[in-house]
């Protein structure tokens, strides 16, 4: 599908626009973003509808339910982005999105992820034409949500290492002009890292920027993997070995540490990296034995799983490297906690 670039109105206060939306609209929310709007700006347009998961069987219920509207907005996080894009990629009709914490890349990928069963499967191609950022708004959320954001950007340090690896190893397709645009974005992420840190409007729109300019490049050579590389290996064993949902900021962080340490590529760059961006690698919501476990069973795992070609293929992972790496982490987490 041609990548289409949204339309961006960043701003203070830019969500005041919402107002003025011609024809009748369903804003698709949840309890606590909506809260927050009203603080901004009272509004009420016809319909207002409550996220409540992400199931495939719910999201085609709510599409026959919910009343025929003009425009779709979605206002929240990922999961009210992705109902709202799937509701105006069925209904194929406008669609305006206010994500109210920059966490995640939804709301301007095309693809929908719903879940089926509890698994996550990508339905629908819909481009985000129209995007409000309103600097209030996102300031209202917990900053260490808003630094997760940084997660899906810094990872190109360690997926880049791992897609030449494949190219080198397996003839994998690989795209220099690509690759050195996603190093410009690491090098901006890093120039700017202070400024995501702080939730400032410049680091605010840094991330929406560094988001937009990743999905275009990898939309266009079809593949993520200038941005995903073992590093998600490690942050989808740990969901799948503890059955829990983390910020996915906090597992990519982890999986950077981890992976910067076996690729032996530039590890202490990498860690200072996600110091200054406020990135918390070392998953505070997940155990060390959790996380010991999951060091341990990469291998296993990304086999069982068909995993594309990483430094998993190439580097073991030893007995030696699975005790330095939990240590390493434990003695970063007693540190930081005094
Ligand atoms: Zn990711």
């Amino acid at each position: 599908m041609q990548y289409m670039p949204p339309e961006i109105r960043s701003g203070h206060g830019t969500a005041r626009e919402l107002a003025n939306i011609k024809g009748t609209v369903a804003v698709i929310t949840m309890d606590e973003p909506w809260r927050l709007l009203q603080e901004t700006c009272a509004w009420a347009p016809g319909t207002v509808h409550m996220v409540t998961d992400m199931e495939l069987e719910t999201l085609e219920r709510l599409d026959r339910e919910l009343p025929a509207c003009d425009t779709i907005v979605g206002i929240g996080g990922g999961s009210c982005c992705d109902t709202a894009k799937f509701l105006a990629w069925k209904r194929d009709c406008r669609m305006v999105l206010v994500p109210t914490i920059v966490s995640v890349d939804a709301p301007l990928t095309d693809a929908v992820g719903v879940r089926v069963n509890g698994v996550v499967k990508y339905v629908g191609k819909i481009f985000p034409r129209e995007m409000i950022i309103d600097y209030d708004l996102i300031q209202k959320a917990p900053p260490e949500l808003n630094r997760a954001g940084a997660g899906d950007i810094a990872s190109i340090h360690t997926a880049l290492h791992d897609w030449q690896l494949a190219h080198r190893h397996n003839g994998e397709a690989f795209h220099a002009d690509v690759a050195k645009a996603a190093r410009e974005c690491l090098e901006e992420l890093d120039a700017n890292a202070d400024e995501i840190f702080a939730v400032s409007p410049r680091g605010i729109d840094t991330i929406v920027e560094l988001y937009r300019r990743e999905v275009e490049f990898c939309t266009r050579i079809g593949t993520s993997r200038p941005e995903e590389g073992a590093e998600h290996i490690v942050a989808y064993n740990l969901e799948h070995l503890t059955g829990r949902h983390f910020i996915h900021g906090d597992l990519v962080g982890l999986g950077i540490f981890i992976i910067a340490r076996l690729q032996n590529n530039d590890p202490a760059w990498a860690e200072d990296l996600m110091r200054r961006l406020g990135l918390r690698f070392t998953c505070p919501d997940a155990s060390l034995e959790e996380i010991r476990a999951c060091i341990k069973t990469l291998e296993d795992f990304k086999e069982e799983a068909g995993m594309f070609f990483s430094v998993l293929d190439t580097t073991p992972v030893s007995p030696d490297f699975v005790a330095e790496t939990v240590a390493e982490i434990q003695r970063i987490r007693d540190q930081d906690a005094q």
